[in-house]
């Protein structure tokens, strides 16, 4: 792992990669299916967004166009801190237990695995490109609810949650820029979106916290609560499938109590060589199912 990416920001500006790429002319476009994604999701969010503010201000009287307001802008925050809990299930989900010979689950693996053994890979296609990876799970509902345009409070929450959840991936990539927009620096300091600092504790080998990537604020709770130990054990108590995290033998016994903290914190720390190793193994595995599958992505 390349631990000069993943230190604090350096005071000096330097180009993000996407931009360094476009200034030698290798931008790549974004599809036009991505595009398509993107034109829908822009639309129903647009649309979603006239249609609330004409519900809140056709309210009545000015204290009911207030309270429809305030109502609306609660349930818009609600459906933000929703998505942000809701990317750390996901995250910690794709990241420890689907199998790569699982068609679309070991695609979908595959794209966010790859991102822990080369952390620039966000920056080198367009913006575009990394918006539409959870813009086609989040277009079609915007777009719905946009034209079915339901109650204030519900349109809100929706706008609130597919939103966060369709800046996503954008989100995850500056923060592994040096150099985001200064609007994107604002965003962070305001915990609108997550900042670098938080999700660098995700890249510490075994990846086992920090799972949550819109504007990460469960992440503290979170791992104070060893909360993701917990989930993992209740998953291998129902199920018997162990996380991927849990090749660290030192997570997997904390995870089921015979050891405590300390322990698995010193542990984990010794054996982050061999997991480092056995994770570039089982990646290199993985890499080979997925291309098989898709020989048009080897270059
Ligand atoms: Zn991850
Ligand atoms: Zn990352």
């Amino acid at each position: 792992m390349n631990l000069q990416r993943l230190s604090p920001r350096p005071p000096t500006p330097r180009l993000p990669a996407s931009s360094a790429r476009a200034e030698a002319g290798k931008q790549e476009a974004v599809s036009p299916r991505d595009t398509l994604i993107n034109v829908a999701m822009g639309s129903g969010l647009a649309l979603g967004t006239a249609n609330l503010a004409a519900q809140v201000v056709s309210a009545g009287s000015l204290p009911a166009a207030a309270a429809t307001g305030a109502l609306a802008l609660g349930c818009g925050v609600a459906g933000w801190v929703a998505a942000d809990l809701a990317s750390g299930f996901f995250h910690h989900w794709v990241d420890n237990y689907p199998r790569p010979e699982d068609r679309v689950l070991g695609d979908l693996a595959y794209s966010f695995q790859v991102h822990h053994h080369k952390v620039t890979d966000l920056s080198e296609p367009p913006l575009g490109t990394n918006l539409a990876q959870t813009g086609q799970l989040t277009a079609l509902p915007m777009v719905l609810g946009a034209l079915v345009n339901p109650p204030a409070a519900m349109l809100a929450g929706l706008i609130g949650f597919t939103g966060a959840a369709y800046l996503l991936q954008g989100s995850h990539r500056w923060s592994h820029e040096n150099n985001p927009p200064p609007l994107v620096r604002k965003l962070e300091a305001l915990g609108v979106i997550q900042s670098r600092e938080d999700h660098m504790a995700h890249h510490r080998p075994p990846y086992k916290g920090n799972y949550c990537i819109v504007n990460g604020m469960w992440n503290p709770i979170l791992e104070k609560t060893h909360f993701w130990r917990g989930w993992e054990k209740l998953i291998y108590r129902c199920t018997g499938a162990e996380p991927k995290c849990w090749r660290d033998p030192a997570v997997k016994d904390f995870s089921l109590g015979s050891i405590d903290e300390a322990t698995m914190n010193r542990r984990v720390r010794e054996n982050s060589k061999d997991f480092l190793k056995l994770d570039k193994r089982d990646f290199e595995q993985m890499q080979q199912v997925f291309l098989a599958r898709h020989p048009e992505q080897a270059k």
